[in-house]
């Protein structure tokens, strides 16, 4: 198969149907059963993925129905976390920050179920998104060992198993989101060392989706990071930060975060495809993927649905015309 030149995908969480969050709710307290919000659970994330399909996206995910936060969601199905109340992070957002408390051991399948479910449903290709040992030690209460590192490392064993049982179970591209790395530069040797264990052995297009950070922080040790795609926030930012990239060789495909998720304005189709064209600054478009910053949850879903809509418009006329 030829691949496709500028491939549109998705990253992090999509807004989730009402009614989801309001039978999520209902569960939670009891007043549903499994089996119904396991239904809820599929029927809104058949829904995400027609959308995508129709907004144009060839790479797909499941706009991550089932996870209510990046970390306490693996924290929740992995042997020695405990998930606390919630804490309050920037502002007013409170996330619920789970604690190591015993040995980190691989218990149930963390998104293996949730690939399989998608391969039924859709022919499109499909990228697993799966947060980095990093991230989640950075956001949890280390209570067991001895440092950071020792935690990151036990996290990442975990992890490269489930990555393991992924290709088994077919997944040709895992993502790893790791938005804590820039924000402790002197540990980008944990980091690093943390991908090299969670990815060892694992035969599949990989990529590390970093946002929120200042780039000039990890660049360009970053580019020794054993995977194939980098995927940035760039929108947002203006594209400033090609600048950064630009003063060494981008060694390797870069995921080009092109429309802004932190506005509701819908980016038109021409000022999309001018943005992506900056990726060519840096790469061949051969090595160019196309897709948002970062999750669109917080926006309507009709506008989240319009930009990536547009986003897929802009790749497909940019396309027609390298
Ligand atoms: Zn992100």
């Amino acid at each position: 198969m030829t691949k496709k030149l500028l491939p549109t995908t998705v990253v992090g969480s999509y807004p989730k149907p009402r009614w989801l969050n309001h039978l999520v709710r209902e569960y939670t307290e009891g007043k549903i059963s499994e089996k119904i919000m396991e239904r809820a659970y599929r029927d809104s994330i058949k829904a995400v993925v027609k959308e995508h399909e129709l907004a144009g996206i060839d790479i797909l995910w499941d706009g991550e129905m089932r996870r209510e936060e990046m970390t306490s969601y693996f924290a929740e199905h992995i042997d020695g976390f405990k998930v606390y109340g919630e804490v309050r992070v920037w502002g007013n957002n409170y996330y619920k920050k789970p604690a190591i408390v015993d040995e980190l051991r691989y218990g149930d399948e963390l998104t293996i179920q949730d690939y399989k479910f998608l391969r039924e449903i859709t022919e499109n290709r499909i990228k697993v998104p799966i947060t980095g040992p990093y991230t989640i030690v950075d956001w949890s209460f280390n209570e067991f060992y001895k440092s950071k590192e020792d935690a990151v490392y036990a996290l990442a064993n975990v992890i490269n198993k489930e990555l393991k049982g992924l290709v088994r179970a077919g997944a040709e591209y895992i993502q790893i989101d790791d938005p804590a790395i820039p924000t402790h530069p002197d540990e980008i040797e944990i980091a690093r060392n943390s991908i090299e264990i969670a990815t060892r052995g694992v035969d599949a297009y990989l990529g590390i989706h970093i946002c929120y950070g200042d780039y000039s922080k990890i660049y360009p040790q970053v580019l020794e990071f054993p995977v194939d795609q980098l995927d940035f926030e760039l929108a947002n930012k203006n594209f400033k930060d090609i600048e950064i990239f630009k003063e060494y060789e981008f060694t390797k495909d870069i995921g080009f975060g092109c429309v802004d998720v932190h506005t509701k304005r819908v980016e038109p189709v021409d000022e999309i495809k001018e943005n992506i064209k900056k990726a060519f600054d840096l790469v061949e478009p051969e090595r160019v993927y196309v897709d948002p910053d970062c999750g669109l949850k917080l926006l309507p879903s009709e506008i989240a649905f319009m930009k990536l809509k547009n986003m897929c418009l802009a790749a497909k006329e940019l396309r027609n015309e390298l």
